[in-house]
């Protein structure tokens, strides 16, 4: 049984506080995500003593895909074990201007029922002695307190003062608690919009089709995991957060044009254009500041560190939760663990890159971003980087699947940057938030 009774228990009318290097540390995790979700796993599996909170609430309607391309698999097996995944064998693209192409993805993308897969992680977790399961009804979670000095981290749940070792935000994109402690985090970010639905329909082939165009920002297609006469349709663009909703005005006819164009193609079968249902959401794109908390760890999506990538996000938060564990055992502070993160996995900034040039595509109404940018590139002689991109060129086409490895190349990530940004006249600081960004065209 998950109860909030369970928290309070052990703590009532008890003070305690040990130090980072205790053998049995005593964790506090908001938000039951993968990358919360993965630090609980490390914690708890290693005899420490976890309590993980997290609103009543569902997410994820739809089936999530994701890719092995470029974390080995094992390293997400808790997660996407192997006889729950859906391999998709071929990536198709197809574009508005007649492309339509396909090249073997080799097992790269698979297909995972997020809530399923969410919610065994959950009851093992819940069977173990050592983790502390609550759901909170969202009036007790809004009024949570978070203190964080030197000395100690507290949490104040509904009039009782809980003491930890370390306390984890992650609570995903609307991160909450490192907000409360933390006077760094900037109110507006970088983020990839997602709208989607789940039409009534079938896909010839098992695959992925990556569709550039119709609905103004990149587009997937994706057989339903839970029933094989739906389709998953689902397309993204990139802004600032505070334009989401503008953003969610626009999606529905887009939503509509997108349905339309893929059902006209041959190897998609829609039954119904209706939507039988509709989702929405926004990826994190932009790294966060550095963390100036003393015990409390923002991890996942709230530390910016799931990326929108070609369904990268998962893996990253997953990745994140255990390199967080890491530093717990090292005791190192939070940002120690930032630092250790970004040395694990180099190139943060540079998926800001692609970013802007999707950003400076968009607003010629120009579509595919970093794709179009590397396409110009391979089409001119005279370009030095074709060397390094000829390798991701299948029969002569560009393999997009591939396109994250060519930009955590820093020579390429600079060059993207530097020309987007030029394109589009921006000028940085650091953290980078343009003040003025395009909404994306049709
Ligand atoms: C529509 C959409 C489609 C996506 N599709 C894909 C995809 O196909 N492939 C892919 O790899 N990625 C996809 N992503 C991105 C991916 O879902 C996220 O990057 C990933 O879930 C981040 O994991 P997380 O654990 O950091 O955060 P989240 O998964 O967001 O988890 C945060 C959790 O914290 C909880 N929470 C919120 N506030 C509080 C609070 N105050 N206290 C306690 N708990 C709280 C939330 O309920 C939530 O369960 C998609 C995202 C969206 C929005």
């Amino acid at each position: 049984m998950l109860d909030f009774n369970r928290i309070c228990e052990i703590n009532v009318n008890s003070v305690y506080y040990f130090s980072m290097n205790s053998e049995r540390l005593q964790v506090a995790i908001f938000g039951d995500g993968p990358s919360g979700l993965s630090s609980a796993c490390e914690l708890a599996q290693n005899g420490h003593e976890v309590h993980l909170i997290a609103p009543d609430t569902k997410k994820f309607a739809h089936s999530v895909y994701t890719t092995d391309r470029i974390l080995p698999v094992d390293i997400a097996e808790a997660f996407f074990p192997k006889n729950e995944r859906f391999i998709l064998p071929y990536l198709r693209v197809i574009t508005s201007n007649n492309t339509d192409f396909r090249v073997t993805a080799q097992g790269s993308y698979f297909m995972v029922d997020y809530p399923k897969m969410v919610e065994k992680v959950k009851i093992e977790l819940e069977q173990m002695p050592n983790v502390f399961f609550s759901i909170l009804p969202p009036s007790i979670l809004k009024d949570i307190k978070i203190k964080d000095s030197k000395d100690e981290a507290v949490v104040i749940i509904d009039g009782q003062t809980l003491y930890f070792n370390a306390i984890i935000d992650a609570t995903g994109v609307h991160a909450r608690i490192d907000r409360q402690v933390n006077k760094n985090r900037e109110k507006d970010y970088l983020v990839e919009y997602v709208y989607g639905a789940t039409v009534r329909g079938k896909l010839e082939n098992p695959e992925m089709i990556l569709v550039i165009g119709p609905a103004a920002g990149t587009s997937w297609v994706n057989p339903n995991v839970e029933d094989e006469n739906y389709i998953d349709v689902v397309f993204s663009a990139y802004g600032p957060k505070s334009q989401y909703n503008k953003f969610l005005n626009s999606a529905k006819p887009r939503l509509d044009k997108l349905i339309s164009f893929i059902a006209e193609k041959p190897g998609v079968n829609v039954y119904s254009k209706k939507p039988e249902n509709t989702y929405a959401g926004f990826i994190r794109a932009q790294t966060t500041k550095k963390p100036n908390t003393y015990h409390v760890f923002t991890v996942g999506e709230a530390a910016g560190m799931a990326k929108p990538s070609s369904g990268d996000s998962m893996q990253r938060a997953i990745m994140s939760g255990r390199i967080l564990y890491e530093s717990l055992k090292k005791g190192q502070s939070p940002s120690e663990f930032y630092k250790k993160w970004n040395r694990k996995w180099p190139g943060q900034k540079l998926y800001f890159a692609g970013t802007i040039v999707r950003l400076s595509y968009q607003e010629k109404g120009q579509l595919g971003g970093v794709l179009d940018a590397i396409s110009e590139w391979i089409k001119n002689p005279n370009s030095d980087l074709i060397e390094q991109v000829e390798k991701y060129v299948v029969d002569g086409k560009l393999n997009p699947g591939l396109v994250a490895k060519i930009l955590t190349t820093p020579k390429v990530a600079s060059l993207l940057f530097l020309s987007a940004a030029k394109k589009l006249e921006l000028s940085f600081k650091d953290p980078v938030l343009p003040d003025h960004l395009p909404l994306p065209k049709i």
